[in-house]
């Protein structure tokens, strides 16, 4: 049976999808997904593509693989395995049954030091491995860009390629096996033939019918396979005959693993892998050559690899510029800079010898002072500034992905390798080809191998299809002319498929063809891909087909700077309002999610705790993006945003806002929640919970009034069960205290006319936690500040009651009501602003919603200059202190060190360091910062008994563990008053732990 392409697949009859499942469900321990939101999230990955998968199996077991497979070839049904669906050329989409491999077989299986080698689990991602093989002084290194997310499962399937290939090769230079499970059942562990000689005959069989293909095309593929580093298209039937500069085994030997690695789970499903380890460098050493020309910097690298340094990266002028435009990326790119280039390269020496890096430096230094650049070297040997320089690298190329509008940059060319000889030309040929067509593409990444990253800006629901095609055709033209590679480094899965035939001809392909057979004979794995493909430009099957549209809907909140058109040709960009998007700019923001995974991660940064503590695809930043991508377009059923599975798909996020910094498009989830919820309430009604936390600011003022009677339900045994039962209130919880000394009723005498800085003090801050504003009005007031506190305008309706920013409101998406709050707000600040007067908050979430949230309400100039004048409390004394006008003496404390937490909302805004610096001012006290995502409280998340475990999961991925393993005495640090609670609540049962604001630090600190 020939492999059935995807559309031919996608006729699969239901009855049969239906009976895998059921059948699944009885068979397999893991989780068997088939429902239209699953399915829907499996449609698609870093590639252009999409495609429903029949059903999603998440596998806890290789029993369970084994099942599938057997299942899928009873049943006819093709499967694909995956690892964290970052392929960028369409490898994991198909309708077939998807194996998700990256939640439960992530193992690390055997660690052999002598050997220098481990044996993993395919779902096992790299950054894992070697955080773990750090402390051994091994690395694995293939270096890819996605390490924090991507697996070694799916670096074998496409033969990853990573920054430092030129002296460590590609994945099939560092796999030294594969233990496999075909399609027809057979298992078998793939790897030096001569250690598989006494092979059941099946496998024999597979060896002997290659050996006869290889000899047979042996001239073919001498003539065909480009003998460049960077090939990674069709099967690599040249292990026999090697066309790679740099061998595929130490001994000359065949490694039949070396067949599977590329093959894009075509072949096998890929049980363990056997890899080969390298020492990790002792130090490195990098050298920043800066060029006139491009087209110089293109030119030349192939001088500068006779050094042999172990990477050779490219930065354009367009990154530079954006680099240039972020405050924080400024100075650490100008550092790398002489005068204005138009290119720098960054050629990195690494090793165990620093004496040597250095003279490979200075060599570097004369190499471009004899190739007519002297003085163009920016040398630069300190560890953290090479660090940054990469960081910055990365970041230039995230700006670019975040660009607004329908065209957007698209991977098919991405990854073309010539030989260094031919670089400069093919790299401005085809910069003339972009501007034939109307569009332009940013040139970056890996010069060293000759494998420039280039996207083409093209608009795929319009006209984007047919302009693919020709700049695909002219770059192959020059691939060929230059004998280069057409797939480089990220695989041929759709997009390139069809070039396998262009590349290798047609004799290569029928014996890929015959590869494909010999190991799958029933053609169930991941067809379509490598051979017997559909074309690039088949429409049908692309994420923006043409005709897609959303669903006109009027959102809450303005998302106009997203509704706009771009034109690459120009560069140029739209009014706000004006792209033509029914949902008013929604569906675009959603869409901005381009599927890279980079949320997937789990080292620093916020983003994202509910999947760091799930791994469900269902409660990751992407496919929530995606959910809501398929809802607003309609492909979720009539319900669309207001649909249970888009409730559902949300119901973990913490609205942590660690999405919005650190996605690389900018993908801001909490604030889309807020959509959701406005729209989810409008067809659904809000229920009594959440009324009742959303109203809080307004019947604050009652509870304060009778503190003992809104305490019963933590001080009356049976009470908070009871909440539990009727308002899903957890048990387990104990909730904010009610006080009747709140700040405000107690409030100190307040400057108005003559006021200095306004305190904003929020609901948070004034009924529960006073102890904080009058610290922090104390503080402000030893400092030599005339402070005004916060109350309403004299002609507010309801000028009683306190301020409120209106958090709680859209936090349960009451957006109205929020608005009217915010309109409050900038009502009574409008004098103080206008006079160029501070505003300062203390409670990180509600402050924050005066520079975020305020500015998307359609509440105009005043809601920009109350932005542009609010701070939080320690960013203004940060900024005071900069400006050397703060005058505050502080003396030491008891307690010597620290613990800094910082809140979600304050890592969003960069608004972290200015805590450490006000705490710097303290004599003797030492800070350390957590590496912590959200603790897990969010607002009231963490009190709803729905939530109260996943809530208690993330404060235990990093912060209660750091905060246990801190000495005795340590200070706990947290301005956050849900951080605070999770710290307490989190702990109770080791003995009393508490976190203080640091206006409380402060004011303890006063001299
Ligand atoms: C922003 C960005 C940057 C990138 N940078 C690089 C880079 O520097 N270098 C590079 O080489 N690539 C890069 N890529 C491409 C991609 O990240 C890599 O190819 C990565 O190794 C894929 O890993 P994954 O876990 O996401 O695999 P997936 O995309 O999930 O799968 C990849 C292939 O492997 C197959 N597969 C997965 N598991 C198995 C299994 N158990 N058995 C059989 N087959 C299996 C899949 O079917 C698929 O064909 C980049 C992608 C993006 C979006
Ligand atoms: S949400 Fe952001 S980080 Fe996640 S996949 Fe989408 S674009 Fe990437
Ligand atoms: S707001 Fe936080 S929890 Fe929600 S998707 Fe973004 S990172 Fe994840």
């Amino acid at each position: 049976m020939n492999a059935p392409t995807p559309k031919q697949s996608h006729l699969s009859s239901s009855a049969k999808s239906n009976e895998l499942a059921a059948r699944l469900r009885l068979a397999a321990e893991g989780e068997v997904l088939f429902d239209q939101g699953s399915r829907g999230r499996y449609a698609t990955d870093a590639s252009i593509y999409q495609i429903d998968p029949v059903g999603v199996l998440i596998p806890k077991s290789i029993d369970d693989v084994r099942a599938a497979i057997g299942l899928c070839r009873e049943l006819e049904i093709p499967l694909l395995a995956r690892g964290a669906g970052t392929s960028q050329c369409g490898q994991t989409v198909g309708a077939a049954l998807v194996i998700d491999n990256s939640k439960y077989l992530n193992r690390l299986i055997e660690f052999n030091p002598e050997a220098m080698s481990a044996t993993v689990e395919p779902g096992m991602v790299l950054d894992h491995l070697n955080a773990w093989l750090k402390p051994q002084g091994l690395w694995f290194p293939v270096d890819v860009s996605t390490a924090a997310q991507c697996t070694l499962g799916g670096m074998a399937g496409n033969n990853s390629c990573g920054s430092r290939s030129i002296a460590y090769g590609n994945m099939v230079h560092n796999v030294l096996g594969i233990d496999a499970l075909l399609s027809d059942g057979t298992e078998a562990l793939f790897g030096d033939e001569r250690q598989m000689r006494g092979a059941p005959p099946r496998v024999a069989g597979i060896i002997e019918q290659l050996h006869a293909i290889a000899l047979r095309e042996r001239d073919e593929m001498q003539s065909m396979v480009p003998a460049v580093l960077r090939r990674v298209g069709g099967y690599n039937l040249d292990i026999f005959h090697p066309q790679s500069p740099r061998p595929y085994t130490g001994d000359g030997g065949v490694n039949l693993a070396h067949l599977l690695v590329g093959s894009e789970g075509t072949l096998a499903y890929t049980r363990q892998i056997s890899l080969k380890l390298a020492p990790l460098p002792a130090s490195k050493t990098l050298g920043v050559v800066n060029f006139p020309t491009f087209y110089q910097a293109m030119d030349l690298t192939r001088h500068i690899v006779k050094l042999a340094p172990c990477a050779v990266e490219l930065v354009d002028r367009t990154m530079i510029e954006l680099a240039r435009g972020n405050p924080a990326f400024k100075p650490v790119i100008e550092k790398a800079l002489i005068g204005a280039p138009e290119a720098i390269l960054l050629v990195e020496f690494a090793g165990e010898s620093q004496a040597e890096q250095l003279s490979k430096l200075r060599q570097l230094v004369e190499l471009m002072g004899d190739l007519g650049l002297p003085g163009s070297v920016v040398e630069m040997t300190d560890a953290g500034a090479q660090k940054a320089l990469w960081e910055v690298r990365k970041a230039g190329l995230n700006i670019m992905m975040s660009m607004r509008g329908d065209g957007k940059p698209v991977s098919f060319i991405e990854d073309c390798a010539v030989p260094l000889e031919h670089l400069a030309e093919y790299t401005s040929s085809l910069t003339e080809v972009f501007r034939k067509h109307g569009t332009r593409g940013t040139w970056y990444a890996h010069a060293s191998v000759g494998t420039l990253h280039v996207r083409p800006i093209l608009d795929m629901r319009a006209g984007g299809a047919e302009k693919m095609r020709a700049i695909a055709q002219e770059a192959a033209a020059m691939v060929r002319r230059y004998k280069g590679a057409f797939s480089g480094e990220h695989g041929d899965g759709l997009v390139r498929s069809e070039w396998v035939s262009w590349q290798f001809g047609p004799r290569l392909t029928a014996a890929f063809e015959e590869i494909k057979d010999i190991f799958d004979p029933a053609g169930i794995m991941n067809p379509g891909k490598i051979v017997r493909c559909e074309k690039m430009d088949d429409a049908s099957l692309f994420r923006y087909q043409p005709g897609y549209q959303t669903i006109a809907l009027k959102p809450a909140l303005d998302w106009s700077a997203w509704n706009v058109a771009n034109d690459p040709a120009t560069d140029t960009t739209s009014a706000p309002g004006t792209g033509g998007d029914p949902s008013g700019g929604l569906a675009k923001a959603v869409e901005m999610c381009n599927n890279n995974g980079h949320c997937r991660k789990f080292d620093a940064g916020t983003m994202c705790p509910s999947y760091r503590i799930t791994r469900d695809e269902r409660h990751l930043t992407r496919g929530r993006a995606n959910t809501l991508r398929l809802a607003l377009s309609g492909q979720l059923g009539p319900e669309g945003l207001a649909s249970e599975e888009m409730r559902a798909t949300l119901d973990l996020c913490v609205s942590c806002k660690g999405c919005k910094r650190d996605c690389p498009t900018g993908v801001d989830m909490a604030r889309m929640k807020v959509e959701f919820l406005h729209q989810w309430q409008d067809k659904h009604g809000l229920k009594f919970k959440d009324r009742l936390i959303a109203t809080l600011p307004r019947w604050a003022p009652w509870a304060a009034r009778l503190p003992f009677l809104f305490n019963l339900r933590d001080t009356m045994p049976g009470a908070a069960a009871l909440s539990q039962r009727w308002l899903g209130f957890s048990a387990k919880r104990s909730l904010p205290k009610w006080r009747r000394d709140t700040f405000l009723n107690r409030a100190p005498a307040t400057d108005d006319a003559s006021a200095d800085v306004v305190l904003f003090v929020d609901t948070f801050n004034n009924y529960f936690d006073s102890e904080n504003a009058r610290a922090a009005h104390k503080v402000l007031r030893a400092a030599g500040y005339r402070v005004h506190i916060a109350s309403a305008a004299p002609g507010d309706a309801d000028a009683q009651r306190p301020l409120c920013c209106g958090r709680t409101y859209l936090a349960a998406g009451l957006v109205d009501q929020a608005k009217a709050e915010a309109r409050r707000v900038i009502e009574a600040m409008r004098p103080f602003v206008n006079r160029g007067i501070p505003v300062i908050g203390l409670e990180p979430s509600c402050l924050l919603t005066l520079r975020d949230e305020f500015l998307v309400m359609g509440l105009g100039d005043d809601a920009r200059l109350l932005a542009d004048n609010s701070y939080l409390f320690e960013e203004f004394l940060a900024r005071e202190h900069k400006a050397g006008r703060l005058d505050l003496k502080l003396a030491a404390l008891p307690e010597k060190r620290a613990l800094l937490h910082g809140h979600c909302h304050q890592k969003a805004f960069d608004a972290v360091q200015p805590i450490q610096q006000v705490l710097a001012l303290i004599p003797e006290l030492q800070v350390e910062l957590i590496e912590s995502s959200c603790c897990g409280m969010a607002g009231s998340f963490g009190y709803e008994a729905s939530h109260y475990e996943a809530s208690m999961q993330m404060a235990e991925l990093s912060l209660l563990p750091a905060i246990r393993k801190a000495a005795p005495g340590t200070l706990l640090i947290a301005d956050g008053t849900s951080c605070r609670h999770q710290i307490a609540d989190g702990l109770r049962s080791e003995g009393p732990r508490s976190a203080v604001h640091v206006a409380c630090v402060l004011e303890r600190a006063l001299a």
